[in-house]
């Protein structure tokens, strides 16, 4: 037995430790093709905070790299195992272990469901808005590593605007508490958001405190076919411009909606190149009022249709149809999924930029967006059976990348780095302020030993 293992079975009990080599494949990579990966020497699949804590002791007495890994629904191979690592799933830790209505917070074990959390938070007459296309699979840990954004962040902000407190196992082997679980707190560096967002390569996170809303009232969905993406960016600009905050506002374009239909049979399809979908959760008279504006912003930048559905089950079937687009795209083929986000009156400018992409690299691509926050999902489309289709579609992402970068964008607006957009960082940030961010990370994982290789490396 290695020294590894040696180490690993005197200090867990047995069967939270995985060696099968079958078993471990399922553990190797997330949702993102052709970001490499090799085949950990283990996965432990801790029940504690301490089994994660003698996990990351173990690994810093024999030099083992540790990859975190939640449920693996990540789209830039952050939870990407290396060869001879160690990886971490924090799936089995899945307790919700308190919801305080007083204070408006929940404590979670880090593998708890984003979904799970909602239902739980939803018993108490409270939400918790963070939600992710993901949500029914990817875990609060994960969230807070990528500081996921989602579907309502548009009016209610990202992950990391909910997170008060953490508990982390570090890279030196320390089972830390950061953060808080009051109103208000400023006693020393805020530790808690340098964790937010980093990927795994700063700490091992085994709770997770998250701040808690009031339930919110019922939602108006309004719905809006235009002639084409550039159309549907411009209604966006001018939804901003009105000086409405929607609930959400989602782009999905005829692509993925003619995929979903192939796939679940939902008869939403059109002749629209692209549809918006925005929401309203403002109640009464006002919001009435949001939900007649949005549809004449939409007509006014040439929606063909626009409509408030009264019916909430077409409303829900609407907003599914945006949600399954990417797995129902992936059943096609394998798909690169791009995260740009740029400033809103530069989205319709972007869309037509991934549209020039397209062409020239001659790539398929189709696009969601939380279209509300400028954030595009174009998804680059893979041909089987062509040789070219990988490289070509490298240059379209890269190019997408450079573009946003030019409109005052960024190059990941919730994905994050992991390994695909490591070149995408140095594109973004200035020589110094990766230097600051190097610094960081040696400070807080002096060995290098976790999630090497992505962020910033390589
Ligand atoms: C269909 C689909 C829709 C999606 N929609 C969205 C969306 O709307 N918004 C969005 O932001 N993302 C979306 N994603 C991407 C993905 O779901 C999110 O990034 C999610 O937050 C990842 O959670 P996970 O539990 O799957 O984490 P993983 O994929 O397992 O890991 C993601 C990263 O976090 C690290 N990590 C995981 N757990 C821990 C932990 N406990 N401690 C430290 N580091 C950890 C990993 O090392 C890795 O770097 C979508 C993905 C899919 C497949």
């Amino acid at each position: 037995m290695s020294a590894l293992l040696t180490e690993l079975h005197s200090e867990l009990p047995a069967e939270v430790i995985t060696t099968d080599p079958d078993v471990m494949g399922g553990f190797a990579h997330d949702q993102a093709p052709w970001a490499e990966h090799g085949l950990p020497a283990a996965v432990v699949r801790p029940l504690t905070a301490q089994q994660v804590q003698a996990t990351v002791l173990a690994c810093l007495r024999t030099g083992t790299a540790i990859v975190p890994r939640g449920a693996g629904s990540g789209l830039s191979g952050g939870a990407n195992a290396l060869t001879g690592c160690v990886v971490i799933s924090l799936d089995r830790m899945d307790r919700i272990l308190e919801v305080d209505p007083l204070e408006r917070l929940a404590v979670v074990q880090p593998g708890v469901v984003n979904d799970a959390l909602r239902a739980a938070a939803a018993a108490h007459g409270l939400w918790y808005p963070p939600d992710p296309a993901s949500s029914a699979w990817s875990t609060l840990g994960g969230n807070v590593a990528t500081n996921a954004g989602g579907v309502c962040c548009v009016k209610y902000g990202v992950t990391g605007d909910y997170v008060l407190g953490l508990q982390v196992a570090t890279g030196t082997g320390a089972l830390v508490r950061l953060g808080r679980r009051t109103a208000k707190g400023v006693a020393g560096l805020d530790l808690t958001a340098l964790m937010v967002g980093s990927e795994g390569t700063l700490g091992v996170i085994t709770e997770v405190t998250v701040r808690l809303r009031p339930a919110r009232a019922a939602e108006r969905t309004v719905a809006g076919f235009f002639p084409s993406l550039v159309a549907a960016g411009r209604a966006v600009a001018a939804v901003a411009a009105a000086g409405i905050t929607p609930s959400a506002l989602e782009l999905v374009d005829r692509r993925c909606l003619d995929a979903v239909d192939a796939w679940k049979n939902t008869g939403i399809s059109s002749e629209a190149e692209a549809l918006l979908l925005g929401r309203t959760d403002a109640s009464g008279l006002e919001g009435e009022h949001e939900a007649s504006t949005i549809v004449l912003c939409f007509e006014q930048a040439g929606a063909t249709f626009a409509v408030q559905t009264s019916d909430p089950d077409e409303a829900d079937a609407l907003f599914a149809a945006r949600r399954l687009a990417l797995p129902a795209l992936q059943r096609l083929g394998p798909v690169l999924t791009e995260d740009v986000c740029v400033p809103k009156a530069q989205l319709a400018t972007m869309l037509a930029l991934v549209g020039r992409a397209a062409e020239r690299h001659d790539t398929t691509i189709a696009t969601i967006a939380h279209a509300g926050d400028g954030n595009l999902h174009p998804l680059l489309l893979l041909r089987p059976g062509d040789p070219g289709a990988t490289q070509r579609a490298q240059a379209a992402f890269d190019e997408i990348m450079a573009g946003a970068l030019e409109l005052g964008g960024t190059v990941t607006g919730e994905h994050g780095i992991g390994l695909l957009k490591r070149h995408g960082l140095r594109m973004e940030l200035d020589p110094a302020v990766l230097e600051m961010q190097r610094a960081v990370k040696v400070a807080l994982d002096p060995r290098g030993l976790l999630n090497p290789g992505k962020v910033l490396d390589g």
